[in-house]
């Protein structure tokens, strides 16, 4: 056995988290699964809170459930808060997805000011989130003002300084940069935003559950629960109000969720105090349960011990990379300061999409993503150092006898 590998054992011998493994569903322990990032593990909580919840809520309480149901979108949001983003009860509600969360609060606070239109992002922010922003800006009869990003450096904050000015009424960007794993510097942007009396909104859909972010000086964020949290395929996202300025924003899909009233079946719509205002329609309660228990398991190891421990598997994933796979032309596309780096490690190799094929072929799992990165996200709940040590093994051993070239060049409609 080599030293590095003895290392990863040694390593997992002495990981505090190491039990959270078996406590989510692990069907074939052959696998090495690298793609938390993108969706998460399936909870044992949550397999059985959801078969109870077909059998006896859904299957036998029928529409009397609605009476505990309906407090979920708040109280999910207050618990994911309290234990994912630092922040107190009443801020937080879990609705709709990403997208649609983004497009109400980004409509919203740039409808806030009618002097202010132009809402700033840059050009490595997530697809969805530049699609709703233009969008967004058009509804308001304005633009984006899309600043540039190096991919692998993560957002400019002298670029971000240079596009405000007295027309912009938002900033909106991504936490940790899907592409790279490059954390953007929230506190310093947001002292910009507000100096140019603008509003920041944060998408920390790749941050949540695995690196802690400080929304103290922060006003408006969303994020998903499919990924670290392990809500599930298509769980319901969040959206984060700072407190008292949902007073200040209108939900521009209103709908009856967030309403002052709800029951009460009145002719004009009041909105809900707070953030609640910022439900809409029915939401999907087997994926609110999920969402609950994937909140409740990471609450119980811990958001201070997981970031811990991602960043010691990401610190030895880069280490590897070093030693086995830079003379094989990988290089590592992610910063190599900890400090500034996500939960994922990004890995540039000219034939990426043939390599990540490979992988799979060996029972390693990590994702792709254009234009030629390997991204690959050890979530920390259940991933152990032997399986970074072994995934890399197996990149290494076929960059070495070239077995990934009988993969087709051609990319697959999912990648
Ligand atoms: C995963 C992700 C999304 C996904 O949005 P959906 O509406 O859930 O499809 C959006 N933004 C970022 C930054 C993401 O990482």
């Amino acid at each position: 056995m080599t030293d590095l590998r003895q290392r990863a054992l040694d390593l997992d011998a002495a990981d505090e988290l190491a039990p959270f493994r078996g406590r989510v569903v692990i069907t074939d322990p052959d696998v090495r699964y690298l793609d938390g990032n993108s969706l998460g593990r399936l909870p044992v909580a949550t397999r059985d809170r959801l078969r109870t919840f077909v059998d006896e809520e859904w299957g036998g309480d029928l529409v009397e459930g609605w009476s505990r149901w309906i407090e979920l979108p708040a109280s999910v949001g207050d618990e994911l808060g309290a234990a994912l983003l630092g922040v107190g009860t009443g801020q937080t509600v879990v609705c709709d997805s990403v997208t649609v969360n983004l497009h109400k609060l980004a409509l919203a606070a740039v409808r806030r000011d009618p002097a202010r239109t132009v809402v700033v992002t840059d050009d490595d922010n997530f697809p969805t989130d530049r699609f709703v922003l233009e969008e967004v800006a058009r509804l308001a009869g304005s633009e984006v003002r899309v600043v540039h990003t190096d991919i692998d450096e993560g957002v400019s904050v002298d670029a971000v300084r240079a596009a405000l000015g007295p027309d912009v009424a938002l900033v909106s960007l991504s936490h940790t940069a899907y592409r790279s794993g490059a954390l953007a510097p929230v506190a310093e942007i947001d002292r910009l935003a507000h100096e140019a009396g603008a509003l920041t909104l944060w998408d920390l859909s790749h941050s949540v559950g695995s690196v802690p972010v400080d929304l103290s000086t922060a006003d408006l964020a969303v994020g998903c629960t499919y990924k670290y949290v392990n809500g599930g395929p298509g769980a319901p996202a969040f959206l984060w109000v700072r407190p008292g300025l949902a007073e200040e924003l209108r939900n521009p899909v209103p709908g009856w969720f967030g309403s002052a009233s709800q029951f009460a079946m009145d002719a004009a719509y009041t909105p809900a105090p707070g953030v609640r205002r910022f439900l809409t329609g029915t939401p999907p309660v087997s994926g609110l349960v999920a969402v609950e228990e994937g909140v409740r398991l990471l609450a119980d190891a811990g958001l201070s011990r997981l970031r811990a421990k991602s960043v010691a598997l990401t610190s030895y994933l880069v280490e590897l990379a070093d030693a086995w796979l830079a003379d094989h032309g990988v290089r590592v596309a992610s910063p190599r300061d900890p400090v500034r780096r996500g939960g994922h490690v990004v890995l540039e190799h000219p034939e990426a999409w043939q390599l990540a094929q490979e992988l799979r072929a060996r029972k390693v799992l990590p994702d792709f993503r254009e234009p030629d990165r390997i991204r690959l996200g050890p979530a920390p709940l259940y991933t152990r150092f032997v399986d970074v040590h072994d995934a890399m093994a197996e990149l290494r051993d076929a960059l070495v006898t070239g077995s990934h070239l009988r993969h087709p060049a051609a990319r697959a409609v999912v990648t």
